[in-house]
């Protein structure tokens, strides 16, 4: 692996760089994988269903893997049951936790959020309570973030697609707002070797510029008080302390130095996290946490709803498929949404001044007096008890993710959740003489099992 040699010179006098260590890292052939485990669709006996090595540190939903196993066929992925993600971006936990009272109603923004790791993480963090907002300003990446939300399995998730400017007028108006920011990329070098192609001095700078930019345009929508957490996956200075140093220069911000255990083998420079991947068992990650200080006028964020409230008959209709918990259920023409009570004034603020992608829980279709459910429907956690399952095998579940027929003797007749080991894959239709398989063309599995 042939490192960029000017990256090489510019890290010289970093703290916690070591050249024959970090080039020997790369050089190594070897690659860590991890995951993180859902809190809610807890896989009881996971300790059998992988092979785990060790907890990630620093982390309570992680774990490293003894090697990589193959994802695609394991239904229980596909099931949301676990995101697949790198160790050292984990870390976001303890900058939320040592940050601020997760347990207090929050209002989150990831800011740059796709495909969507530090969102689901951060929603396994926050209360039912607390909202977060998934952003990301690129079309195709944003529905890929918002097949994932889904995938989630979260009620408390708005997904947008809007540039970091179009935050600004929501002044005040969140207590957290996380910038992973893109960046020049070299922390995942070890990876992907590609990246390593692309890297370039030039790119380094635009980067910073574009950092610099993207913090200024989100700024007024923290609140006083608030905490900004900025990350990136790039060793070089220009985008890490440099940013920091603009930072405090230029807003009134406090940092907030957080306590590292030493056999994490985090390094701390400009009170901030560097993750060098020679040194602990991750990829390259710079971490920084901070609290505003300057007052912000807050948003009035009163607004009408203008989505409908459903009929006596369409809501004792969907009311047989969603649980009777918090909800309100309204329909945009005949689109039937689940969104928590709390945040109905929220979540209809933000369908006006943001490009809502997703909100709440999508339960279905109305068509003629009948209700189609939806895939994030059966993704989620408010299938009422009532509506029938039917487990299938692991030969079956893959091929029902694969979007095949699917045979399996039943005497169950009409809508059904496909489960595998008791977790939801997606809706089945069973017919008088075949079984209709709803699972989403467009999540399908292509490959064929080797
Ligand atoms: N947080 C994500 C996760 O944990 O899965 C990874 C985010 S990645 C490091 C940075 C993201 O910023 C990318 O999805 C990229 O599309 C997005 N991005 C690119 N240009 C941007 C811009 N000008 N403003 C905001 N986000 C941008």
């Amino acid at each position: 692996m042939e490192l960029p040699a000017l990256l090489i010179k510019s890290l010289q006098d970093v703290k916690g760089f070591n050249k024959e260590a970090f080039e020997a890292v790369h050089n190594s052939g070897e690659q860590i994988t991890s995951i993180r485990l859902s809190p809610v669709k807890k896989i009881n006996d996971f300790q059998k269903h992988f092979e785990i090595n060790a907890p990630v540190p620093w982390s309570s939903f992680g774990y490293y893997l003894m090697s990589r196993p193959s994802f695609t066929f394991d239904p229980l992925f596909h099931a949301g049951c676990y995101y697949v993600q790198e160790a050292s971006s984990m870390f976001l936990e303890q900058a939320l936790k040592q940050s601020i009272d997760v347990t207090q109603p929050l209002r989150v923004l990831d800011l740059c959020a796709a495909p969507g790791g530090k969102s689901t993480h951060i929603q396994s963090l926050i209360s039912d309570e607390s909202l977060l907002v998934s952003n990301e300003v690129i079309r195709s990446r944003a529905s890929i973030l918002k097949d994932n939300i889904i995938k989630w399995g979260c009620e408390n998730v708005v997904v947008t697609n809007n540039d970091p400017k179009d935050f600004s007028k929501l002044r005040g108006y969140f207590d957290v707002i996380v910038v992973d920011a893109p960046c020049s990329g070299s922390g995942l070098f070890r990876r992907d070797d590609e990246a390593i192609n692309e890297w370039s001095e030039n790119n380094v700078a635009l980067c910073a510029q574009r950092q610099q930019r993207i913090l200024a345009d989100v700024w007024p929508a923290l609140k006083k008080d608030g905490i900004l957490i900025y990350s990136t996956c790039s060793y070089s200075q220009e985008e890490d302390e440099d940013i920091v140093k603009w930072l405090k220069q230029n807003y009134e911000v406090e940092q907030i130095a957080l306590s590292i255990a030493d056999e994490w083998n985090i390094v701390e420079t400009e009170c901030s996290c560097r993750f060098w991947p020679n040194k602990v068992k991750g990829e390259g990650l710079f971490m920084t946490v901070f609290r505003k200080k300057s007052e912000e006028q807050t948003v009035n964020f009163k607004s009408k709803m203008n989505l409908l409230s459903l009929t006596k008959a369409e809501l004792s209709l969907v009311g047989e498929w969603v649980i009777d918990a918090e909800v309100s259920l309204l329909k945009n023409e005949n689109t039937v949404y689940a969104w928590p009570k709390q945040f109905l004034n929220d979540f209809q603020f933000l369908l006006q001044q943001l490009k809502v992608l997703y909100s709440g829980v999508k339960v279905g279709e109305l068509m003629k007096n009948k209700l189609v459910p939806d895939h994030a429907l059966a993704m989620s956690l408010m299938v009422a008890e009532n509506i029938r399952h039917i487990e299938l095998n692991e030969d079956n579940a893959i091929a029902y993710l694969q979007r095949k027929e699917i045979h399996v003797v039943t005497d169950e007749k009409g809508w059904v959740l496909a489960t595998y080991k008791d977790y939801p894959l997606g809706w089945m239709n069973i017919l008088q003489s075949r079984i209709n398989n709803y699972y989403p063309k467009e999540l399908r599995i292509l490959k064929e099992r080797p």
